[in-house]
């Protein structure tokens, strides 16, 4: 034997040893000549207790099998060591040959697997776990490949859509950016931003159902890679929101009503103080920095209260509706506003109009209302319902105000009141 083989002889003997192998001999009567640190820590004997014995007593290798064993054999078993562990291992046993080619011993390899025989069977019942939830969780999982296909869904997501089961959805589902959005520029969104994204995207849709129909969802999509981190379909998981949607869109309803209301006087059904408020301020600021002329005209009902105690305070609201209508018909402009300003005195604001502009209206608005003839035999100036009206207009500037314009439309009202009611007075 020359040293080089010695050498590698030795060399494979601690690495056996280095790797916590069983390194077992015995001769052709089958009794142990050799039985390393890996064979004692595996098997449990240690290697007093086994010079001589028999092999086949000591590993669960039956007798003639190794008798007979001409080449390399590999067992996987389950044993009792005799430490009484339950080990998994793989067992490797070949015979022993002289340089004639003769048999003239058994070498046995073997090593623990319990390890990994642990990990698989908790791989497979987490694959089971994620099994389960995948088949039974009331949210919609599906995976897409780069054609657009669905290739797997679960049953959920099958029910959403209207499909029979998750195995037709595969079938049928051949382009899921046409066939899954309801909404086209959705689909469109998507689709861009699931190949620009690195992380999961979220997006609000209408999901198409198979007879054409919509579900509202709320989907996440994340892309799915290839080893080589190149993009091969993504998975995603959709929940129906149909009836927060729903709700939501009954909430928009009641407050875009109740904004309404808040806005509206009860009895004449036109726009009230708090909106003329609200108009006058947000028209006053852009007419300031456009520099332009706006004109408020201010309208009372003349002797209304003799109205009122004549023919009763019904009768009073009546008149009030009509005359709050013809008002607001004169409004024509889209941005004039007519609104009652309180008890029986109304506004209107016109912007972009001056002073001459204002005057015909506000003549308007006064015959429109004489020409209602509501009967007011109480009234000093005439024998139907009339109105008095001040009118003014002003460019916003740095020394006036949204307040100024409507004092000086008081004013001219007065005016009108004390130069005999029934006429237009201009503040210019
Ligand atoms: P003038 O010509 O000077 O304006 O005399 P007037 O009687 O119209 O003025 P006054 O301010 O003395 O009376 C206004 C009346 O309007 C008193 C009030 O009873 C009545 N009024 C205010 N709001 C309502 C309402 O909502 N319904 C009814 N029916 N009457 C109202
Ligand atoms: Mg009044
Ligand atoms: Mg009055």
């Amino acid at each position: 034997m020359d040293f080089k083989l010695i050498d590698r002889i030795l060399a494979l003997g601690n690495l056996i040893g280095q790797a916590r192998l069983a390194y077992i001999e015995a001769d052709n009567n089958l009794q142990v000549s050799s039985w390393n640190k890996g064979a004692m820590d595996l098997f449990g004997y240690t290697e007093d207790d086994t010079m001589g014995r028999l092999l086949y007593e000591l590993i669960p290798v039956k007798k003639r099998e190794l008798i007979n064993c001409k080449h390399t054999r590999l067992t996987t078993c389950s044993l009792l060591n005799h430490n009484g562990q339950e080990i998994q291992c793989d067992i490797f046993y070949a015979p022993i040959m002289n340089t004639k080619g003769e048999k003239f011993g058994v070498a046995v390899l073997a090593k623990d697997i319990s390890g990994r025989v642990k990990d698989k069977a908790s791989l497979k019942q987490q694959e089971q776990n994620l099994n389960d939830i995948f088949s039974f969780a009331p949210i919609g999982f599906y995976h897409v490949n780069m054609e657009g296909k669905i290739v797997s869904s679960n049953p959920e997501y099958a029910w959403m859509l209207g499909y029979e089961s998750a195995e037709v959805v595969a079938e049928q589902v051949t382009d899921f950016a046409t066939q899954i959005f309801f909404d086209k520029e959705k689909a469109d969104e998507f689709m861009f931003s699931i190949f620009e994204a690195e992380e999961v995207i979220r997006f609000r849709c209408r999901l198409k159902r198979k007879d054409n129909s919509f579900v509202w969802a709320l989907c996440y999509a994340k892309a799915t890679r290839d080893e080589s981190g190149r993009m091969d379909g993504f998975n995603g998981f959709s929940m129906d929101i149909s009836d927060t949607v729903r709700v939501e869109q009954e909430l928009k309803k009641a407050n875009e009503k109740l904004k309404m209301l808040s806005v509206m006087d009860g009895l004449t059904r036109i726009p009230n103080r708090r909106r003329f408020d609200e108009y006058l301020g947000s028209e006053w600021k852009r007419h300031y920095r456009d520099k332009d002329q706006l004109s408020v005209i201010l309208s009372d009902i003349d002797f209304f209260k003799l109205y009122n105690d004549n023919y009763g305070h019904q009768a009073g609201d009546d008149c009030l509706k009509k005359v709050a209508r013809a008002i607001h018909d004169c409004a024509h402009r889209p941005a004039d506003l007519a609104a009652r300003y309180g008890g029986e005195e109304f506004v209107m604001v016109l912007p972009g109009t001056g002073a001459d502009g204002a005057m015909i209206v506000a003549e308007e608005v006064r015959k429109n209302v004489k020409n209602l003839k509501i009967q007011h035999e109480k009234s000093k100036v005439h024998e139907h319902v009339t109105l008095s009206l001040g009118v003014a207009t002003m460019v916003p500037g740095n020394d006036n105000s949204a307040q100024d314009l409507v004092a000086k439309a008081d004013q001219a009202l007065y005016e009108a009141k004390d130069n005999g009611r029934d006429r237009c007075v201009t503040k210019k």
